[in-house]
């Protein structure tokens, strides 16, 4: 695992990236978030670890830099506050998990393990998790060997969840997306899609949930 670790309290930085490294992690650590969109850019990292509370340019702030490059590189957030604000803020930035400080070091590299399985991604222009593959040039699916009958609608759906493995992507961003899509007609319409798109992909060994008041969210099934 690389790791980019970003948080300004020295003491804290230290010990979890010596625990990080005594796991046979690599792990860089920045004080501020202005280098981070540059260093996600050069370096090839499998996770980010982003401070909220950050002197300067704040971790939300460097978290919506960061996406703005279009890097879909997992990131969790360090709140230093269980406000329900700090957390759909940071997940609406494109966050895909968060840990409430004071938080206990192993459970930090656990969920950042998880985090990192669950964005299993490929890179040779076929999106995939789990058994199921999306090809966007020819915009089919399959599970395994197998082709799936998506809708025109559904392979958008489809195609954009599986570029946000693990984030929440909100209604209104995918009604959007979804060509003659008749927004008065959307939340039960939008529901009714994705439960049937559901019904398709699920025996991939992916789970497409719904996450309340905020939109919905593909991940892969953690192995048991
Ligand atoms: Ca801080």
């Amino acid at each position: 695992m690389n790791i980019l670790l970003v948080e300004d309290d020295a003491a804290l930085a230290e010990a979890t990236a010596t625990a990080m490294r005594a796991r046979g992690w690599r792990v860089d650590v920045s004080a501020t978030g202005e280098p981070v969109p540059r260093s996600v850019q050069q370096d090839d990292y499998d996770a980010l670890v982003l401070d909220i509370g950050l002197p300067g340019v704040d971790g939300l702030e460097t978290l919506r830099r960061v996406r703005a490059q279009g890097s879909y590189l997992p990131v969790l957030m360090l709140t230093a506050r269980d406000g329900v604000e700090d957390r759909v803020a940071g997940l609406e930035s494109g966050a895909d998990d968060y840990l409430v400080k004071p938080f206990a070091v192993p459970e930090l590299l656990a969920r950042l393990r998880a985090l990192v399985r669950r964005h299993e991604f490929r890179r040779d222009g076929a999106l995939a998790l789990g058994q199921l593959r999306f090809d966007s040039s020819a915009r089919r699916a399959f599970i395994g060997e197998a082709s799936v009958h998506l809708t025109a609608r559904e392979s958008v759906v489809l195609e954009y969840l599986l570029q946000q493995v693990g984030r929440i992507v909100a209604r209104d961003k995918l009604a959007a997306l979804i060509p003659d899509w008749n927004a008065a007609a959307s939340d039960n319409a939008l529901e009714l899609l994705m439960s049937r798109l559901r019904g398709k992909i699920e025996p991939a060994g992916v789970r497409l949930r719904t996450v309340r008041g905020l939109g919905y969210l593909i991940e892969a099934v953690e192995p048991a």
